[in-house]
């Protein structure tokens, strides 16, 4: 098995969507940014990039590169899953924390964790997500930014693992 760990930050701005895991939410702001800037697929893709030995997001799409102006971000995790599949990894779990003051997650967490085990090709088991808040402290709480955290644990594909009690 291998783990890997990754984290985002984007600044809140407005006039963007809010894409968080694939998926748009209700918000008044979005995150500022290069890409889509969907701050919980960038921490998750270089969680995976991590587990697989591989790197970082920024090696890979440089936020001078104009072909990643907008892009969604599913394409960086494709990526990164594309690489750890090369090494022979697949994804046992991922663990991924969101900190934002607004909006509450709560209501979206189901969707997100669909939209992050379809992007994954994993069961929705596989996926946890956890929403905190920064209790008002610092540029998070006074709802300037949201940050993001992920954990990816990879385990080499094998036939006999894919019966497991997560799956
Ligand atoms: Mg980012």
């Amino acid at each position: 098995m291998r783990i890997g760990i990754g984290f985002d930050i984007h600044r809140l701005i407005s006039g963007r969507d809010l894409i968080l895991g694939g998926v748009k939410l209700p918000s008044a702001k979005g995150l500022a940014g290069h890409s889509d800037s969907d701050v919980l697929l960038h921490a998750l893709a270089d969680a995976l990039l991590g587990a697989a030995g591989a790197g970082d997001l920024g090696t890979f799409f440089p936020d001078t590169d104009p072909r990643w102006r907008n892009a969604p971000s599913r394409i960086f995790v494709k990526k990164a899953l594309a690489l750890a599949a090369r090494g022979g990894w697949s994804v046992a779990n991922v663990d991924l924390v969101v900190v934002t003051e607004a909006p509450k997650l709560a209501p979206h967490r189901e969707a997100v964790i669909r939209s992050v085990a379809r992007l994954l090709s994993v069961p929705p088991a596989r996926v946890n997500l956890k929403a905190k808040t920064m209790e008002g402290l610092g540029e998070i709480g006074k709802g300037r930014a949201i940050a993001s955290y992920a954990v990816a644990l990879l385990e080499k594909s094998s036939p006999r693992k894919r019966g497991s009690s997560l799956s």
